[in-house]
């Protein structure tokens, strides 16, 4: 049998980030720049007004108060998107939106609310200071400034500031695209009957969600039965679209467990027992002309899931280029007794509970070695308890050298983050 760690390096070599190329914004959101971006353009690209109110001279309305208000003839409306170059000419204003250009001449913005809100002639109660409520060109960036450097995560936030100054495309480490292929003559499409014997496709659905939130392009294919040659021709189509491909169940030694073969005609896939529990028999190597990468997981939905952690998670942060690859590791107070065979790393699903006083956050910054809370585990051993592992919130990590650990013992716990809830 090969250690965890000696089969994740061995996944882990000869992975690196995709090669970078110019993507869509929309497409780039998640990933990593891989260039300097400097703005071409400053922002605002023109002074603006910041408020709806009345563009004006300041001269004209330096006295205006509560009790002796200025009153000015309005020469017109300037309305955001206003093309028209336009001059303020002295003891006049006009009436101005925001966003809009500010005119020459007009040296501060008076909001509507000191106004009377006037039409044609305007009524103005306060003064306003030099430049109030005018945004500056350039004020918020200047052309040329460097805006993101290269690394930079693009988030919701990135991408916009990118729109802001007109860019539609930018480079960065693309997204890997991962095929999701579920194996077994029992498998049916959830949403359909059921018969006897039969199983709905779980595995497709927590894997092609698991490595959309690994940050790739998941595809999930589908259901393809026990049959060799069908195997090797739908594998082989989905290849040309593939960085990754997951295939889940047929690895045990049954009959019918045809993926080793199958794989094995399609480039060069070890298969080995890796000393853990759940998630024994893994499958990985190298397919086709391009040498895609594959994983062929187990079937049980649970070792499934739970090699995906700890096997194919990080290979997707590898090929984005993104650190840390692992989840973090936090020590907890185990509230259970537990047990696990000599010589195999137990991942034991649990639910861990922060300290009251501490979050998720404090916690991962904490000592090592300092417990941030409780864990208890969560369901049995069984690696068809999918109702179980949709409880847990973690996994207890439980070293080759541990056999027993006793209620209240620290105990090492991979946090599984739940982007899609709080
Ligand atoms: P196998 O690795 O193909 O021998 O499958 C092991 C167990 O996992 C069997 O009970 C299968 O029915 C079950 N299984 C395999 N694939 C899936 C799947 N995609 N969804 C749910 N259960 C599965
Ligand atoms: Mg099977």
């Amino acid at each position: 049998m090969r250690s965890v760690d000696d089969h994740l390096s061995a996944v882990l070599t000869g992975v690196g980030p995709l090669m970078s190329f110019d993507q869509q914004l929309l497409d780039a959101h998640g990933c990593l720049l891989d260039e300097d971006v400097t703005a071409p353009v400053d922002l605002p690209s023109f002074d603006n007004s910041a408020m709806d109110g009345y563009a004006v001279r300041l001269a004209d309305v330096a006295e205006a108060t509560e009790l002796l208000p200025v009153s000015l003839p309005v020469v017109g409306d300037i309305p955001a998107g206003d093309p028209t170059p336009r001059m303020l000419g002295p003891g006049m204003t006009a009436r101005i939106m925001t966003g809009a250009p500010v005119p020459a001449g007009a040296d501060a913005v008076v909001p509507v609310e000191w106004t009377d809100g006037g039409i044609s002639q305007v009524s103005i109660r306060q003064a306003p200071t030099p430049g109030q409520h005018i945004r500056r060109l350039g004020d918020d960036v200047k052309v040329g400034e460097t805006i993101l450097t290269k690394g930079t995560w693009l988030g919701p936030t990135q991408i916009g500031l990118l729109a802001a100054i007109g860019q539609d495309r930018v480079s960065v480490r693309p997204r890997p695209r991962v095929v999701v292929i579920s194996t077994g003559s029992e498998l049916v499409e959830p949403g359909s009957q059921i018969t006897a014997g039969q199983v709905f496709d779980a595995n497709g659905y927590t894997l092609t969600a698991a490595a959309r939130d690994a940050g790739a392009i998941a595809y999930r294919v589908g259901i393809i039965g026990d049959d060799a040659a069908e195997l090797k021709e739908r594998i082989e189509d989905q290849l040309i679209r593939a960085d990754l491909v997951i295939t889940s169940g047929g690895v045990s030694k049954g009959a019918y467990d045809l993926v080793k073969q199958v794989l094995g005609e399609l480039g060069e896939v070890s298969f080995d027992e890796v000393a853990m529990q759940p998630g024994k028999p893994q499958g990985y190597g190298q397919i086709g002309p391009d040498k895609i990468p594959v994983f062929a997981l187990p079937g049980n939905p649970v070792s499934a899931y739970v090699s995906f952690e700890v096997f194919v998670r990080p290979v997707i942060r590898r090929m984005l280029a993104l650190e840390p690859l692992y989840r973090p590791t936090v020590t907890a107070t185990c509230t259970d007794p537990l047990t696990s065979g000599a010589g195999i790393r137990q991942y034991a699903r649990a639910s861990l509970s922060f300290a009251s006083n501490g979050d998720r956050a404090t916690a991962e910054k904490a000592s090592a070695d300092e417990p941030v809370g409780t864990v208890t585990p969560v369901g049995g051993h069984g690696s068809h308890l999918m109702g179980d592992l949709a409880q847990a919130n973690s996994l207890i990590v439980l070293p080759e050298w541990t056999t027993t650990v006793a209620a209240g013992d620290p105990v090492q716990v991979m946090v599984l983050e739940r982007r899609t809830r709080p």
